[in-house]
């Protein structure tokens, strides 16, 4: 049993800074305006110390079909509300999740084993802008007209398609949740988040915002869960529910699609990754290997858009290499909520393993030039799921490193001499998410950005987002795209008016 001063201290800190619910952490499901105890309570674990720290409990079909109705009752009127009216209630929404700033950052390190200086950068912000922006956006957009050349005119209306369940993965929870939840209720569907097992946390403190913030009970509930045969499950089979927005595990993402299928919903799929992150010569190396110690072992190197396949051209490699290696030895790993931290902890024992197992493979196959092992940790931490940031090298593109997506801090370097041969190297997976390009070679940043088959490409830099420019993966990625209008169109139904001039 580990030795709960950490987490005692952390529940001290809560408490402190205005944690709005009674300790310890027992979360609750939140439908139809109001906090249900729940029943199955499964553990919450703290990943830097594998300490139990709470318990949330897992919704079934009680929970899935009080919360799909409340969200269905609720849409009768939320639907009908011009986005004008909306706006003020998603404003104090968005307002309610700054002014819970430093709980948010706690908890998301609490959640996740991120480490809370990440949180600091910005993390909170980007959760209230997702939901502020689009509910700016849903009453600035207009709407198309067409006039034909025999005098009738055809003008599109655009009305929300219903109940919407949110299913989202543990990696980023709380700012993913506000990013479907933003678009889904701007439009006046009303939703069902589902939570990740692993982190239900941040996803309660919303449901808190949200009913701070005055929203008519059941336009948003959370139904905490897991997958298979659980909430999940249950949800995207739910025939009350029109529309399923989902990020997670591409495996994930295809069973999820089956399941939608009888009651034919709609749905978005954001799923994984593999990117690659290419360093031209012409790169400036100092920059580039910031840039790549971001990419690779930002949360862990658990980002679906993480860059875990570096192409490095031939003349800068062994440069490259060296810089890489000594930036990766000197992140400094630990407590999560200690603001010096630089890596925290994977998410899970079962998670770690997963990784380790790549580690393996990697020491058989290729060469480990760092990390690959579990880090020297004090006391209650030598419990955490932690693992050094490890870059490995001479393996080969078809190897299993370079083609399934691993989730951790680990990743594999290639060498290449050509702009081509870098182009069909990046190409080289069933991925299509995102890729990076490194250069300072601007005709060179616009031809290779162009022959990438990927959602989104970073030239020098990575992780920047602009809610106005669509996101989502190309390939096994994902289907759809999340932002701007192109976001809009999943969450809104369109109906043409052809009307007649006589
Ligand atoms: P996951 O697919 O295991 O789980 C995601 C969510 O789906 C969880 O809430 C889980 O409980 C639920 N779920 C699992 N099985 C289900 C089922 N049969 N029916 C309904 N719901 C089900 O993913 P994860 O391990 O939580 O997250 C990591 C994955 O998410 C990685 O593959 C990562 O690349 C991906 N991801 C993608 C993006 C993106 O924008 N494309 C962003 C973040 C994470």
């Amino acid at each position: 049993m580990v030795e709960p001063k950490l987490y005692k201290e952390t529940l001290e800190r809560l408490k402190a800074l205005g944690f709005p619910f009674e300790l310890p952490l027992e979360v609750t499901h939140y439908i139809g305006g109001e906090f249900v105890q729940g029943e199955n309570p499964f553990p919450v674990i703290y990943p830097a110390t594998g300490e139990v720290i709470g318990s949330a409990p897992e919704g079934r079909a009680k929970e899935v079909d009080l919360a799909v109705e409340a969200a269905h009752r609720a849409f009768q009127s939320w639907g009908k509300m011009p986005p004008s009216e909306r706006r003020p209630y998603l404003r104090r929404f968005a307002e309610k999740i700054r002014e819970y700033r430093p709980v948010f950052e706690v908890l998301e390190s609490l959640d996740v084993g991120r480490p809370i200086r990440e949180n600091r950068l910005g993390y909170v912000d980007r959760m209230a802008n997702n939901i502020e922006f689009f509910a700016d956006f849903a009453v600035t957009h207009g709407s198309e007209a067409y006039p034909m050349e025999n005098g009738y005119i055809n003008y599109v209306l655009r009305f929300p398609v219903g109940v919407a369940a949110l299913i989202t993965p543990w990696n980023m929870p709380s700012m993913l949740a506000t990013w479907k939840i933003g678009p889904t209720l701007a439009f006046g569907n009303t939703a069902v988040l589902k939570p990740a097992e692993f982190t239900p946390l941040g996803a309660w403190l919303l449901a808190r915002c949200a009913h701070e913030a005055g929203l008519p009970p059941g336009v948003f509930n959370v139904v905490h869960g897991f997958g298979p045969d659980s909430a999940g499950e249950l949800l995207t089979k739910h025939p009350l529910v029109r529309l399923i927005s989902f990020t997670g595990e591409t495996t994930t993402g295809r069973i999820i699609l089956k399941n939608a299928a009888d009651t034919l919903k709609r749905t978005s799929m954001e799923l994984g990754g593999k990117a690659a992150n290419l360093i031209f010569a012409s790169a400036d190396l100092d920059r580039a290997v910031e840039v790549t110690v971001r990419a690779a072992f930002f949360n862990q190197g658990e980002v679906c858009l993480a860059g875990s396949r570096l192409l490095v051209e031939r003349p800068v490699y062994e440069p490259f290499v060296e810089k890489l290696v000594a930036a990766a030895r000197a992140l400094r790993i630990g407590d999560p909520l200690d603001p010096e931290t630089q890596m925290g902890a994977l998410i899970a024992e079962e998670h770690l393993e997963k990784v380790m197992g790549y580690v393996e493979h990697a020491k058989r196959v290729a060469t480990v030039l760092t990390g690959g092992k579990r880090p020297d940790l004090p006391h209650p931490l030598d419990k955490g799921y932690f693992l050094e940031p490890t870059v490995v090298v001479d393996v080969a593109p078809s190897d299993k490193v370079c083609q399934e997506e691993i989730f951790g801090p680990m990743v594999a370097v290639l060498p290449f001499d050509t702009e081509e041969e870098a182009i069909a190297l990046a190409n080289n997976t069933p991925y299509g998410l995102n890729a990076i390009v490194q250069t300072r070679d601007v005709g060179q940043a616009v031809r290779v950005s162009a022959a990438l088959e990927v959602g989104t490409v970073w030239v020098n830099d990575w992780f920047v987002r602009d809610l106005r420019v669509p996101f989502g993966g190309a390939k096994q990625s994902g289907i759809g795209r999340e932002g701007g209008h192109y976001g809009y169109e999943f969450y809104y139904e369109t109906k043409n008016v052809c009307i007649a001039n006589r």
